[in-house]
């Protein structure tokens, strides 16, 4: 399990909610809800955990992130548990669960004669929804009951319209036969109300209903009359279905939910998408050193957000009115081509969305909070560590990545961090121009070099870290100490992070300050060699200045990683093109020119690769049905 998982499992909060596990390179392994994220969550990481499902075993090894969104309550988890499987197709659930959704009860309350029914889709038809319901028998049984409690019919339209006498049904008591017999409508209206109302949960107000008519009926003498009533008391009394179900918002309008939590100059937003009544996904904007007053910084945030990638959709509620709402609203309508509305709603669904994105936005603001407090206790701790003038803000760390020795397939990666944190905008990859042919220190000179002349050319995007870390021992910061004097950079701190299972001989015995405290911890120690001393440190397991490095060599190694894979398909589909018979240099430069790359060519097909002049339809169904073929087994290992 990497640092930062290990991190937010530290930190999950005691609230009920969805949680999104994912593997490294993003795709989700996994999606459920908990009434209590915290102990959920953690269960699955707990020696002897209870729970045999096959992956469980597998989590700890393959899960690189894992998001937490909190929800009102659990129902509500579970509409976007079901919304996020659907949405992220994750590997463990796909398996696992029937992809039906749950059910939930349709009461459409504009016909004469409504009826309750069991949907699993619930739609924008102007219906009323209760549910969903996670247990279908408990779903059954409350149509059942509640039918059975207020004498609603229960036969679909089509029998209902057909019918020339009362069925059976009502012989035995249970309907009072509206289609052919003068039911009073009133009466009926009535009883579909107060089901409704039992269905919401609202149970006390049915009873206290039934009571006072029931007092009435008999003040009337009407006592036959009373002892019904009496006797539907009685049973709504002690009907039981579960837990009482809340009113579905079923709506094909797509909705934005702002919520905001601020402490001084720290800030952080989040968007939930609302998606056809569903809330889909949870998008937080962490904002620092503001001197804005908040309408003005969510008008801010908004105009930046739909300016990038996001397409506003119908609304977007705000928890107080943005300042000239009206242009706000004439931008984002021009950006979608359609009507949008900027919206504060005080009362209904949508105040209680705000509270829900309220809620989260303080989650995570909270979570954000002691992040930030801990990578800055870390880089303190680290500065201290390893003796530095100062703490490091800036760090950025270097691994080199071989694959099967070949000329051409050397990549690098560089992680960096800014205050303790990861900052993906400084994040840069390297293929390796060099042949390098597992020459480690090679390699590394030549990313180094390439790196540090942008920041010696004064380029504000290739500005030197306070700290340059290299992924390996005593010959890597050699290079790196000789590249750092060659272009003439000073004030670049420098060290060196051997893995555990570098050579012992390269490892002295620790001091006794860091001394392990185990045998396995003896294991797992990292050796980190500083420029100008012939001893490394040993830093003690689990100390705040290893956890931000061996969180940070973990990032790294997963960019040079996935960087290498995605360079050694592209290489694959090159050698693959250049073996094609009767495909020359030059029809090659032709297809690469018009194509642009070899993957899109390899995404072409024999018609479109035909079309390029100068290539003929044999050599375009050669091309397509060669590079068509998906990637060739797995290069040897690096
Ligand atoms: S008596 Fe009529 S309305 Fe009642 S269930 Fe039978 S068919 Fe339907």
């Amino acid at each position: 399990m990497n640092e930062r998982v290990r991190e937010k499992l530290e930190r999950l909060p005691r609230a009920p909610g969805v949680y999104v596990m994912r593997a490294a390179g993003g795709s989700t392994l996994y999606v459920g809800k908990a009434s209590d994220l915290r102990s959920r969550v953690r269960s699955y990481f707990t020696p002897g955990t209870a729970d045999a499902r096959f992956f469980v075993s597998r989590l700890a090894a393959d899960l690189d992130d894992l998001e937490t969104i909190v929800t009102a309550d659990e129902r509500e988890a579970l509409l976007l548990e079901n919304s996020l499987i659907k949405q992220l197709r994750p590997r463990y659930n796909v398996r696992l669960r029937d992809d039906k959704d749950y059910l939930s009860i349709r009461l459409d309350e504009r016909p004469p004669w409504p009826r309750l029914e069991l949907v699993r889709r619930p739609q924008p038809d102007g219906a009323r929804y209760f549910g969903p319901f996670a247990n279908a028998r408990a779903a059954r049984e409350a149509v059942r009951v509640v039918q059975r409690l207020f004498r609603l019919r229960p036969c679909r339209d089509s029998v209902f319209r057909g019918r020339s006498r009362p069925c059976l049904l009502h012989q035995l008591g249970r309907c009072d036969g509206p289609c052919v017999l003068p039911v009073d409508p009133a009466a009926y209206r009535t009883a579909v109300r107060r089901a409704a109302a039992l269905l919401e949960g609202r149970r006390d107000s049915v009873l206290a209903e039934l009571r006072d008519e029931m007092k009435s009926a008999a003040a009337a003498l009407d006592f036959e009359r009373a002892a019904r009533l009496r006797d539907q008391l009685a049973a709504v009394d002690r009907a039981a279905w579960g837990e009482p179900q809340r009113v579905v918002e079923v709506s094909d309008v797509d909705r934005d939910v702002v919520g905001l939590h601020r402490d001084g100059p720290v800030a952080l937003a989040v968007v939930l998408e609302v998606r056809a009544g569903r809330l889909v996904a949870v998008r937080d904007y962490p904002l620092a050193d503001l001197d804005l007053p908040d309408p003005e910084l969510l008008a801010g945030l908004l105009a930046q957000r739909y300016a990038a990638a996001a397409t506003p959709p119908d609304e977007i509620l705000l928890p107080f009115p943005a300042p000239a709402s009206d242009v706000l609203e004439a931008f984002l309508s021009a950006r979608r081509g359609r009507r949008v509305r900027v919206l504060v709603p005080r009362r209904g669904r949508g105040r209680r969305l705000l509270a829900l994105a309220r809620d989260n936005a303080e989650q995570r603001f909270l979570l954000d909070a002691r992040d930030r407090q801990s990578a800055a206790a870390q880089v303190e701790a680290l500065g201290r560590a390893l003796h530095l003038r100062r703490p490091p803000r800036t760090i950025e760390c270097v691994d080199v990545s071989h694959w099967g020795g070949e000329a051409g397939t050397t990549v690098a990666a560089i992680a960096a961090m800014l205050d303790g944190r990861l900052d993906k905008s400084r994040y840069r990859r390297f293929r390796l121009r060099g042949d390098h042919r597992g020459d480690d220190y090679a390699a590394m000179r030549e990313v180094l070099l390439r790196r540090f002349e942008r920041a010696r050319s004064g380029d504000p995007r290739w500005t030197a870290p306070d700290l340059l870390v290299v992924d390996g021992g005593r010959g890597q910061l050699a290079v790196a100490r000789a590249v750092l004097a060659d272009l003439g950079i000073p004030d670049v701190a420098l060290a060196a992070i051997a893995k555990p299972h570098d050579p012992p001989d390269d490892r002295p015995a620790p001091s006794e300050t860091t001394a392990p405290s185990s045998p396995e911890a003896a294991a797992v120690l990292d050796a980190v060699y500083l420029a100008g001393r012939k001893n490394p440190l040993r830093l003690r397991p689990g100390s705040p200045a290893l956890r931000l490095l061996a969180r940070l060599r973990d990032e790294t190694h997963r960019l040079a990683v996935s960087f290498q894979g995605s360079a050694r398909r592209k290489h694959r589909l090159t050698d693959r093109l250049a073996d094609i018979p009767g495909i020359g240099p030059a029809t090659r430069r032709r297809l690469l020119r018009a194509f642009g790359s070899v993957a899109r060519l390899a995404r072409a097909s024999a018609d479109e690769i035909a079309a390029v002049e100068g290539v003929t339809a044999a050599q375009a169904r050669a091309v397509a049905r060669e590079l068509a073929r998906g990637p060739g087994p797995d290069e040897p290992p690096p």
